[in-house]
């Protein structure tokens, strides 16, 4: 993948999701997710690698082959983290065995 974050680190109650566009199914990220349940948001410093260069933490999240919008980059305010909050229904996840 394009982009590979040194800093992530495995957290608790963790595990490996893979991102991909729900448009032409092109894989997007490699993301540790933190608990069950739905990807609402994406934190960047979970992304574990990506085919998108995050490290420019781009204001939309696009798929790098067909260009479609998969989400927004919001700041939050609380914990000053940079976020991609999902759009619904433009991706699709699955767990990596
Ligand atoms: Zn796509």
């Amino acid at each position: 993948m394009l982009y590979k974050n040194p800093y992530c680190r495995k957290m608790k109650n963790s595990f490996i999701m893979i991102v991909s566009c729900g448009y032409c199914k092109t894989d997007i990220a490699r993301y540790q997710k933190v608990g069950r349940g739905n990807l609402l948001r994406m934190h960047i410093d979970r992304i574990i690698e990506g085919n998108i260069d995050f490290s420019k933490q781009p204001k939309a999240l696009l798929c790098p082959n067909c260009k479609e919008q998969l989400g927004t980059r919001i700041t939050l305010k609380r914990e000053k983290k940079e976020v991609y909050k999902m759009l619904r229904s433009t991706f699709n996840t699955r767990e990596e065995s």
